[in-house]
């Protein structure tokens, strides 16, 4: 359709015109000399002056690299951008991770850009917490409010008391707030990663003695046994597991007490908690019939379950795991992935050790599968830490992690509520809260609710009003990630590993600030040892001189690049590093990190296997909470496709999307056709959902695509997290979602 030119383009602009407002000018002069009175166009739209964005000429568009921000995995993303708005987002295909694709999530971004509901300034409470009321106040206001409160409590030695929970992990930014806490002298910096989301490196540090990220070569993996109903779905490693194997796509295998929602070439039902089972009981059939290369693995036969033994914990018959021994021996190089749900379990230690010791048997270094170090910033100054922030950083954090019995630090988001509660180790006096909103993801949400109403001084950075910055004393809101600086390095991991570049695509499209630029201006603010800690002035100093020009160069051009780099000076300087396995010696193999051997656990007992320095994998049988009598049946929360861990109701597009079938909109509870025989149920009653802990109203989805004996239901929707009962694996501290038992009836 053919658009007459709008009566407020300058004439100026007609030297930019472009092919369209060319027909309409031509279109426009067809119909003078007709002597016809040009009409308004019905499909013009009366769109809003664009904001903040000089320099743009009528017609103009351009195409802006960038990286999604809507999980871990951080795609590589290309935004079309019309005369300074942006109109249309596509995978980038020259990034490693995703090559192109785009998953639903990062279609929708733009939504959550141009919501309505964006908080657009700084506010502050002025009612009592939760009322609602509250008054806009100036960047200047709300910076100096925190930096005096800051200042306060530092002043008085306590600057332990200050807590921030992040929930971005892998980020430039994250890195500043990190020292930003080194330099004030808080241990607290609190991630959200024994929610599920660091669950995949779980066994790294345990089974390796270092952190890190695995990377597999996919390109040429035979067999992928895929451990987890959100793995190819919705984790961090989906787009990339999807998209990295396109060349030659490898046979795949799903392991999942639901099926999942995407193709695969055989799924196999498993009960929940059965994981590591399962691997121990392929890693037996692997050595009993000599399928593998075993030696270094002998210390292992013993710890393996015949699949005889393991049938009463995985539900899956013994023939089958004897096939899929077989088949993961015949399709070399196979691979085991898993996702977070997997180890989110009350065993999950022991089940990432399982399938840790799984790969290693298939021949991990044959798949040149390393795991890869810690990213760190070149040109980064050495911080500065007083003697009052050296002393503080020093005492235990209120989230009981770093301490000898949970030895390598992992965050406990949800020990919170009560350290917070009790006081102990000491009172949070001051609670900073980004990138996460734990009121409505985590389970126990009056616990949260309480806590934060103990808590002095509650500061949100949310970018809405959520139900965390509800109960905030003030809201600055963070820009969104399409109007933000940052380096990224994603959890998707390729080898070499890759750093991702995030630019903005628009001008802030509201009054908000870039996370960075927040952290810059508090330091600032606090003076002294903390502002010489971070002597940049704006976020966007920060990535373009964290790396050298003609790597920024590189990035810049593609989106991301690659952060190896032989003995360059960016090398010297720790970044990419990378680490190799610390099983060196040819056909040894380490099933356990010597540091874990001669830990404890935090319960205070050991791990009889690990106490005895053995090295072999410990194996524990999943427990679930509720008397399995009251509670027949256990809860699979999974992340469905549209999952976006705090924000989900900032995507309208999302919310329609059906996640199993028609009406996107009720909560559905996903059970076997048997069960709902059992319970006396029928697809699309309306049904109850009771754990020990809570309900929640649903409508059943009868379906055979979840195994019998489970409750599968969405997270995202409202309602799931509270039936959760916020149990945890006393081994690595780890939230233990999939350990709830539950029971349906239909609602009267
Ligand atoms: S997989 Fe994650 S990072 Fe990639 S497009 Fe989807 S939401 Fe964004």
């Amino acid at each position: 359709m053919k658009r007459p030119p709008r009566s407020t383009e300058p004439a100026a602009a007609a030297s930019h015109l472009g092919r369209r407002e060319l027909l309409g000018s031509a279109a426009l002069a067809g119909a003078a000399l007709l002597g016809c009175r040009p009409k308004k166009d019905p499909y013009r739209i009366d769109k809003p002056p664009v904001p903040r964005v000089p320099g743009w000429r009528t017609g103009e568009e351009r195409w802006v690299l960038s990286t999604c921000a809507l999980c871990e995995a951080a795609c590589g993303i290309k935004v079309r951008v019309v005369e300074g708005r942006a109109v249309k987002i596509e995978g980038n295909p020259e990034h490693p991770v995703n090559r192109g694709g785009l998953c639903s999530r990062g279609q929708a971004a733009l939504q959550a850009l141009y919501h309505p509901e964006r908080v657009r300034s700084p506010l502050r409470r002025t009612g009592s917490r939760g009322s609602g009321q509250w008054k806009t106040i100036s960047w200047d206001e709300a910076i100096g409010e925190v930096t005096a409160k800051l200042a306060k409590l530092r002043a008085a030695g306590g600057p332990e008391r200050l807590v921030l929970i992040d929930g971005e992990t892998g980020t430039l930014t994250h890195n500043l707030w990190a020292r930003f806490l080194l330099a004030y002298g808080s241990p607290n910096h609190v991630g959200m990663g024994s929610t599920g989301s660091a669950a995949v490196e779980l066994d790294t540090p345990y089974r390796q003695g270092l952190y890190g990220w695995r990377a597999d070569d996919l390109e040429r993996t035979g067999l992928l046994l895929a451990m987890g109903t959100d793995l190819l779905a919705s984790s961090g490693q989906a787009m990339h597991l999807q998209c990295a194997s396109r060349a030659r796509r490898p046979r795949v295998i799903c392991v999942s007490p639901r099926r999942p929602g995407c193709r695969v070439d055989e799924w196999i039902p498993i009960a929940p908690g059965g994981y590591g089972a399962l691997a121990l009981a392929l890693v037996h059939v692997l050595l009993r019939d000599a399928l593998v290369d075993s030696r270094g693995f002998e210390a292992l036969p013993g710890a393996g379950r015949t699949p005889e033994e393991t049938t009463q914990v995985t539900g899956i018959p013994a023939e089958t795991v004897e096939r899929l021994a077989h088949a993961l021996a015949e399709n070399r190089p196979a691979l085991v992935a898993s996702d977070g749900s997997v180890v989110a379990a009350s065993n999950g230690l022991s089940t990432a050790i399982a399938i840790s010791a799984l790969n290693g048997l298939l021949g991990e270094r044959e798949r040149l599968a390393r795991v890869l170090g810690t990213v760190r910033m070149a040109g980064w100054p050495a911080p500065t830490v007083d003697a009052l922030a050296a002393a503080r950083r020093a005492v235990p954090r209120v989230d009981g992690a770093g301490t000898a019995a949970c030895p390598f630090g992992q965050s406990r988001v949800q020990a919170l509520p009560a350290a917070i509660a009790s006081a102990k180790p000491y009172p949070v006096e001051a609670l900073l809260v980004r990138g996460a909103n734990p009121l409505a993801t985590l389970p126990g949400r009056q616990a949260w609710a309480a806590a934060l109403q103990r808590v002095p001084f509650v500061v949100s950075f949310s970018p809405w009003l959520d139900e965390t910055a509800w109960l905030a004393d003030l809201v600055l809101p963070e820009s969104l990630f399409l109007e933000a600086w940052d380096m990224v390095w994603p959890a998707a991991v390729t080898d070499p590993p890759v750093l991702s570049l995030r630019q903005p695509v628009v001008g802030p499209v509201h009054g908000t600030r870039q996370s960075g630029d927040l952290v810059l201006a508090l330091a600032a603010g606090l003076g002294g040892s903390i502002g010489s800690a971070l002597p940049w002035k704006r976020q966007q100093d920060v990535v373009e001189t964290s790396f050298p020009p003609q790597s920024m160069a590189a990035i810049k051009e593609k989106g991301a690049g690659r952060s190896v780099c032989a003995d360059d000076e960016n090398c010297k300087h720790g970044l990419g590093e990378i680490v190799d396995l610390e099983s060196t010696t040819p056909h040894e193999f380490a099933f356990f990190a010597r540091r874990i051997a001669s830990a404890g656990t935090r319960d205070g007992t050991r791990s009889s296997e690990a106490a005895a320095g053995s090295g072999l994998p410990p194996w524990e049988a999943p427990r679930f909470s509720g008397d399995p009598l009251q509670f027949p049946l256990h809860l699979v929360p999974y992340r469905p496709a549209p999952f976006v861990a705090d924000g989900a109701h900032a995507f309208p597009w999302l919310s329609e999307l059906p996640l199993v079938s028609g009406n996107p909109w009720p909560l559905r509870a996903e059970i076997n056709p048997a069960d709902a025989a059992r319970f006396g149920v029928a697809d699309g009653d309306e049904v109850l959902v009771e754990s020990s802990v809570g309900s929640c109203a649903a409508v059943a989805l009868v379906s055979d695509g979840v195994r019998p004996g489970v409750v599968a239901m969405a997270l995202g929707k409202s309602g799931v997290v509270d039936l959760v009962v916020p149990d945890e694996d006393r081994l690595s501290g780890l939230l233990a979602w999939q350990g709830t038992r539950v029971r349906l009836r239909r609602a009267s």
